[in-house]
C-alpha cells in the first residue's frame, strides 16, 4: 500500500505527522479523528501555486462543508484561503475563522430569507440558483438599502463519471440554471435595482478523477462569459467550483493533483479572457482534494466474530463515517500497530450501530485481529466528521489536529450531557 508523505510506518506502527497512532489513541481515546494540518496547507499551496503560475489573479476557496472544524478553516484562512459556504452556519464559521467577506461565496439551492439577509449584511457574494431566488434577493437587499453581489450557478449539463449522488452538473440535477438560460438570467439581474452581477459559478460534482469534465465545464463557462461580455457585463470572478477526487484505493487508483487540474482549466480561462480583453479573478472551490487524505479515523476493536463472515466489530460506525454506507465508498483500513504484518484473514469491518448496513469495509485481507486492537481508516478528512450524527445516542468522538509534530484537541468528544443539552421536558412530563 502506498502512503501519502504525512503518514509513515515506524517498526510496523502507523504514524501520522510523525506520531504513532496507537499513542494518540491511548492519550485521546477512541474513536478518534486525527488530522495533519501541514498536509492540508501543502495541498492548498499546491493549488494556489499551480493556478497562480498559469493565471494572473487566483483565489482558492475552501469548500467548508468537507470538514467544518474551525481550526482547519483558521489554518487555511491564515494562508489566504477564501471559503465556499453552503449555509449560514458555514458562513458564520468562516467569518469566525477570519476569512474576509470578499473571499466568500454563499452557495446553495435552497436559501432562506434569513440566509439572504445575512449575506447582504456582510456584503458576501451570493451564488444564485434560480430566478425566484434572484427576485427575493432583490427585495431583501432593497429593504436593507444595500446592493447584493451575485453569481448565477450554471448547470452545464455534463455527465460526470462519479457516484450519482455527487454528480451535481447533470441536466437533471437540482443545482443551477441551465447554461442556455444563463444570459437571460443576467439580463433579469441587470433589470434589478439592488443586484450587481459580480461573477459566474459552476460546480459539476465530487470525487471526479478525470480532467475532461473540468475542461468541458471551463469551455461552457468561457462561452457564457463571452456572451455576457457582449451584453456589457464585466465580471469580477469566474468560479469553476471544486470536485477533484483523490485516490481512495492506494496503489491501484491514481488521481490528477492540483497541478494537472490547473493545467487543464487555467489555460482555457486565460485564452478566453485575453481574447475578450477582460481580467476577472479565477476562483476554484476544492473541498475533498484539500482535506480528505489529511485524516485517519482510529477505531478500537470491541470483538471479533466468526459467523457468515469474519466480522471485526469496531467502536465507530456510520454515525462517524457515513461514506461507505451512503456512497458505497472504499476506504483503506490498516491494523495501526501492524501495518506491514502479513495479511492472514479476510475481515469485514462493522460499526456499533443497530443497522445491518453498518459496514465500513467488506472482505479486507488483513493481519490477524483481536479485541483491543487498533485499526485506522484512511482518507477520512472530507465528508467524515462533517457528515456524522448522534444516531443510537452515541456522542460524537474527539478530533485531534497535528501541526509540526504537536497534537492538540480541535474538538473534544461529546458526552451524554451534550446529547441531552438541547432536549426539553414538555410540562406534562415534568
Ligand atoms: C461541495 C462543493 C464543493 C466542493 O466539492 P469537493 O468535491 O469536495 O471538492 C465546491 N463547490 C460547491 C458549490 C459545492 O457544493
Amino acid at each position: 500500500m502506498t502512503l501519502p508523505p504525512h503518514l509513515g510506518i515506524r517498526e510496523s506502527h502507523l504514524t501520522i505527522g510523525g506520531i504513532e497512532c496507537s499513542s494518540l489513541a491511548d492519550r485521546f481515546g477512541t474513536p478518534l479523528y486525527v488530522t495533519d494540518q501541514d498536509r492540508i496547507i501543502a495541498k492548498y499551496r499546491d493549488y494556489h501555486t499551480a493556478l497562480g503560475s498559469l493565471y494572473p489573479k487566483v483565489q482558492v476557496l475552501y469548500a467548508a462543508k468537507a470538514n467544518g472544524n474551525l481550526a482547519i478553516i483558521k489554518a487555511l484562512a491564515r494562508e489566504g484561503a477564501g471559503a465556499d459556504v453552503f449555509s449560514s452556519g458555514e458562513l458564520q464559521l468562516a467569518l469566525a475563522a477570519g476569512i474576509p467577506c470578499e473571499k466568500l461565496l454563499f452557495n446553495g439551492s435552497s436559501k432562506s430569507q434569513r440566509d439572504l439577509r445575512l449575506a447582504v449584511e456582510h456584503d458576501i457574494a451570493v451564488s444564485v440558483d434560480s430566478l425566484d431566488e434572484l427576485f427575493q434577493l432583490e427585495q431583501v437587499a432593497g429593504s436593507m438599502g444595500r446592493t447584493a453581489r451575485i453569481a448565477f450557478r450554471v448547470n452545464p449539463a455534463l455527465d460526470v463519471p462519479t457516484h450519482p449522488k455527487i454528480a451535481t452538473g447533470l441536466a437533471t440535477s437540482k443545482f443551477g440554471i441551465a447554461h442556455n438560460l444563463i444570459p437571460s438570467a443576467y439580463r433579469e439581474a441587470l433589470g434589478c435595482t439592488h443586484i450587481r452581477p459580480a461573477g459566474i459559478h459552476c460546480h459539476i460534482g465530487s470525487q471526479i478523477l478525470d480532467l475532461e469534465p473540468f475542461r468541458k465545464a471551463a469551455d461552457v463557462m468561457m462561452r457564457i462569459v463571452a456572451d455576457l461580455a457582449g451584453m456589457g457585463i464585466e465580471l469580477d470572478f469566474i468560479d469553476l467550483g471544486g470536485g477533484l477526487g483523490i485516490p481512495y484505493r492506494h496503489g491501484t487508483e491514481t488521481a490528477p493533483g492540483p497541478a494537472e487540474y490547473a493545467a487543464a482549466v487555467a489555460p482555457i480561462i486565460k485564452k478566453g479572457t485575453e481574447s475578450l480583453g477582460i481580467d476577472p479573478e479565477l476562483w476554484v472551490e476544492p473541498g475533498r482534494s484539500l482535506v480528505a487524505d489529511s485524516t485517519v479515523l482510529l477505531c478500537r476493536v470491541n470483538s471479533v466474530k466468526k459467523a457468515h463472515k469474519n466480522f471485526v466489530n469496531v467502536d465507530a460506525g456510520f454515525n462517524l463515517l457515513v461514506r461507505p454506507v451512503m456512497y458505497n465508498s472504499y476506504h483503506e483500513i490498516v491494523l495501526a500497530h501492524g501495518v506491514n504484518h502479513i495479511p492472514e484473514e479476510t475481515y469485514t469491518i462493522t460499526g456499533p450501530i443497530c443497522e445491518t448496513g453498518d459496514i465500513l469495509a467488506s472482505d479486507r485481507h488483513l493481519p490477524r485481529i483481536k479485541a483491543g486492537d487498533l485499526v485506522a481508516i484512511l482518507d477520512t478528512g472530507a465528508y467524515g466528521f462533517s457528515m456524522s450524527s448522534q444516531y443510537n445516542s452515541r456522542p460524537r468522538c474527539a478530533e485531534v489536529l497535528i501541526h509540526d509534530g504537536t497534537p492538540a484537541l480541535m474538538r473534544r468528544a461529546e458526552t451524554v450531557d451534550d446529547l441531552t443539552a438541547t432536549m426539553r421536558t414538555p410540562p406534562w412530563l415534568s
